[in-house]
């Protein structure tokens, strides 16, 4: 069976008779069969409960009744709830821990007649940018199987690059929807902070989670968008804006496209990622858009801050895991013993190191000296970036500094790790929308990716621009 590109190919063939919902799921089980011994991206498939799901799309198909997602078939980071489904965050702390109801992204896609054919694998809790962090085993770069995936969403990156399945839902708090995409050479979009519901998404740091979509076509990523975004009752931050119709996306607005100088002149730029943005820049001005280099004098503050921050919520947020509530109990009949045991069991190296980091810049002697002023220096962030969008209708940059690095590689080294965020923490720490395009491959075949920046709720031009900026790969072969 052909390998879909977008939504609409698979209807079209739908509609002349070629192809039923049935065939596709299988289709789908086939290819996990046949790739996910080695690629690890799927932690568990819903093959039964899929192919029967599949029947009744089927007929609601027949019968003009089907919704606008029948035969999208879709995988969910191991951090999505799905009611009466397994849900781990890879992480061992969670076994046999089974959710009792569907967070609203995932039942609002079900609710369009989407499947969802499995969990995938991912970072500890969301935190790692190579899926290494996971309790799973690490998940391996389709590419290149020597490599890594990127991280978290690491599965759910490598399920659409290898045709496991058709779009997957991952969450970005740091960039771990457009990190790994463009690692696996697919699509990544993180919408505005709160323009997604996050209830039944478990927390990482709770000011920076976003639900995020993986995809091969901007087409699937605006129609899922669409889907998911808008209020709920369940989670109050999410903003009553209205929810315009993403997938009606194009237009022929010419847009004033800056480029951050500092990000381009990086020292840590991979040189060739540093070219093809060029290229990518010059082409956009070939159409017609006004590009030109603009600054951004803060952005070697922005890690910290990101990782200060997150790691104060997430000690927070994983306090809940205390062997009573939860999965996994390491037993004992002191109370405390209980506590500890089964959290130093539970978790693994690099949660614990945020854990601990969180709870010392939370501690009330460090408070001021580093979590108040992260604080702060968030907001400066925030308002020299809105300061620019005064100016640009978008910001372009390199997704990640590197191209997909070998496996075990920075593992040993958290800091050159948390490096790999250095261009995509930008719009989390202030909430803005950007995504991921695959832009070509470098000399050793590895795919880069280039990342749009937007102000918070202009995804319809997002989508648009993305749109254009995904024309340029094929030119680029
Ligand atoms: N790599 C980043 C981190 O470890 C981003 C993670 C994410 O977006 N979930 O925090």
């Amino acid at each position: 069976m052909k390998n879909f590109q977008s939504i609409s190919e698979i209807r079209d063939e739908i509609a002349v008779g070629k192809l039923t919902v049935h065939q596709l799921v299988q289709h789908y089980l086939n290819q996990i069969e046949e790739k996910n011994g080695r690629l690890n991206a799927f932690l568990s498939v819903y093959g039964d409960s899929a192919l029967q799901r599949a029947l009744l799309i089927d007929k609601k198909i027949r019968s003009g009744k089907a919704r606008r997602l029948a035969g999208m078939i879709i995988g969910i980071k191991d951090v999505f709830a799905l009611e009466g489904h397994r849900l781990q965050c890879a992480s061992k702390i969670l076994e046999g821990f089974e959710s009792q109801y569907s967070g609203t992204c995932v039942q609002r896609l079900l609710d369009e007649d989407a499947i969802i054919i499995g969990h995938q694998n991912c970072d500890e809790f969301a935190m790692g940018s190579s899926n290494e962090n996971s309790a799973f085993g690490l998940a391996r770069n389709p590419v290149d199987e020597t490599k890594v995936p990127g991280g978290s969403s690491g599965g759910s990156a490598v399920a659409v690059a290898s045709d496991m399945c058709q779009v997957s839902l991952g969450s970005d708090t740091g960039g771990s929807v457009r990190q790994p995409a463009s690692f696996c050479g697919v699509i990544g979009l993180k919408p505005t902070y709160s323009r997604i519901s996050r209830h039944g998404l478990a927390a990482y740091a709770s000011s920076f989670d976003t639900v995020g979509v993986i995809s091969k076509s901007i087409e699937d990523a605006a129609l899922v968008l669409e889907i998911m975004s808008g209020p709920d009752d369940f989670d109050s931050t999410v903003s009553n804006n209205p929810v315009p119709n993403y997938h009606k996306f194009q237009s022929t607005k010419k847009y004033k496209i800056g480029y951050l100088s500092e990000a381009i002149s990086h020292e840590s730029l991979a040189i060739e990622i540093k070219e093809s943005t060029s290229k990518i820049l010059e082409q956009l001005a070939a159409l017609g858009h006004h590009v030109e280099e603009t600054h951004f004098s803060k952005l070697d503050y922005i890690l910290p801050t990101y990782y200060v921050l997150t790691a104060a919520e997430a000690s927070s947020n994983l306090s809940r895991y205390d062997g009573v509530r939860y999965g996994r109990r390491t037993p004992s009949n002191d109370l405390e013993v209980m506590y500890k045991e089964s959290r130093s069991d539970g978790f693994g190296d690099e949660v614990k190191r945020r854990i601990m980091t969180g709870t010392f810049v939370l501690s009330a002697s460090y408070y001021d000296a580093y979590y108040s002023k992260a604080q702060k220096v968030r907001k400066i962030i925030k308002d020299e970036t809105e300061k620019l969008f005064e100016e640009y209708d978008f910001l372009i940059s390199p997704t990640t500094p590197t191209t997909a690095f070998k496996i075990g590689e920075l593992n040993k080294d958290p800091l050159r790790m948390y490096l790999e965020d250095l261009y995509t923490v930008q719009a989390n720490v202030t909430g803005i929308p950007a995504i991921s395009l695959p832009i070509g491959i470098d000399k050793d075949g590895l795919p880069m990716g280039v990342q749009v920046m937007s102000k918070s709720f202009n995804e319809l031009e997002l989508l648009d621009v993305s749109n254009q900026i995904i024309t340029f790969k094929d030119q680029n072969r």
